[in-house]
């Protein structure tokens, strides 16, 4: 434990060939090397995922969800227990989104005005408000290392005018945040800003702007995998990225694929959240070193090899995938956990390997690889 620590961020080597940083970000949970892919905890649990699981996959930073968690069990139970590290019972670091993604993805129970977003209770139905300063307090009692500012996530496609409204409002939203947040920040803790502006890069660069004058401690690019097309996810990002200050981490959200995160840490992003690799092992869907695999399809039924056999992971170390698809088929519950186990350890590896590419300056002959490989 290192607890007491100031919350930092170091750029350890820069990439000769890319813009891709090795870093590490320093936490009261411990120290995180960068690259990193968060795992998604959305309810204060990796699903299918035991934390002992993720220590072993030496996963260090994990995401909570502030709107699953304000909801149930509600941010104030959490904290009479200690706050969410103490109560999930995970020493590793913690990010917490703010809602507003989630507030966003419910859009039918909905609605936004300048003092924040009303929204209704995907559980129960009740009413709720969202304001700058709430998801900060929220996040404050939560005790996550890392929190987020609250956000309007601009749905995809928007017209230039509303783009610009929503990503001003996202501004102006950060600021109360940024301003709330001084009155209890004690460093040791992180609150991160997040540039909006849709798919057009004038807004990007304007947001970023705004937002590089709150002093934030880390930057997030938002508003992207929301329905754009990849070439128009890469430009955005492409463009904003070296916007971002260079001595801090930037993290890009919701994003994405294996080679959504190669391509992105090539650009120099530094943090990536997606609930893919979990989501995708309890619907079947694998990742392996030689494709996607779906598991349920009736090539796998009597095949006795292991799942990836270029895979160390527990999973494809002991079950072949013919067993694989008959856990899936039957509907049984360990069938989530050996599948999530196995895209987890695709994921938190290739991660590994990307940083140990950044390290020997052999970033870019990677990056060329991974393309041919991916493609
Ligand atoms: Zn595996």
């Amino acid at each position: 434990m290192t607890a007491g620590m100031k919350f930092g961020f170091e750029v350890l080597h820069k990439d000769v060939r890319t813009g891709a940083r090795r870093g590490v970000l320093h936490t009261a949970h411990g120290d995180v090397p960068t690259p990193v892919f968060m795992p998604v905890g959305t309810a204060g649990a990796v699903k299918a995922m035991p934390n002992g699981f993720l220590e072993a996959l030496e996963a260090r930073i994990i995401l909570g969800n502030t709107y699953h968690l304000y909801l149930r069990p509600g941010h104030e139970r959490i904290e009479r227990l200690g706050g969410l590290h103490s109560f999930m019972a995970w020493n590793g670091a913690i990010l917490t989104d703010s809602g507003g993604y989630q507030v966003f993805s419910h859009r039918e129970l909905r609605s936004i005005s300048e003092e924040g977003v009303a929204f209704r209770s995907h559980l129960d139905g009740s009413r709720n408000f969202f304001t700058p300063e709430k998801v900060v307090d929220i996040q404050c009692a939560l005790g996550s290392d890392v929190a987020m500012v609250l956000d309007d996530c601009t749905a995809y496609p928007a017209g230039h005018i509303d783009a610009e409204a929503s990503m001003e409002l996202s501004a102006r939203w950060a600021k109360k945040c940024r301003d709330h947040w001084r009155k209890q920040d004690d460093g040791r803790r992180a609150l991160f800003g997040i540039v909006q502006g849709s798919v057009y890069p004038d807004l990007r660069k304007r947001s970023a702007e705004a937002l590089n004058q709150l002093d934030f401690t880390g930057m997030a690019i938002g508003g992207l995998s929301v329905g754009e097309p990849k070439d128009v996810m890469y430009e955005i990002v492409e463009c904003t990225a070296p916007l971002l200050p260079w001595d801090r981490p930037r993290y890009l959200m919701g994003v994405g694929t294996p080679e959504d995160l190669v391509r992105a840490v090539a650009m120099g992003i530094d943090m990536f959240d997606c609930v893919l690799p979990t989501r995708n092992a309890r619907n079947g869907c694998l990742f392996t070193s030689q494709g996607k695999i779906l598991i349920k399809n009736a090539v796998y039924a009597e095949d006795p090899g292991p799942l990836d056999p270029n895979c160390a992971c527990p999973t494809c170390r002991r079950y072949s995938r013919a067993y694989l698809r008959h856990l899936f088929l039957s509907g049984e519950h360990l069938s989530a956990v050996y599948n999530t186990l196995h895209n987890l350890t695709f994921y938190l590896d290739m991660m590994q390997k990307i940083r140990h590419s950044i390290e020997l300056d052999f970033f870019g002959n990677w990056l060329e690889q991974m393309e041919k490989g991916l493609s």
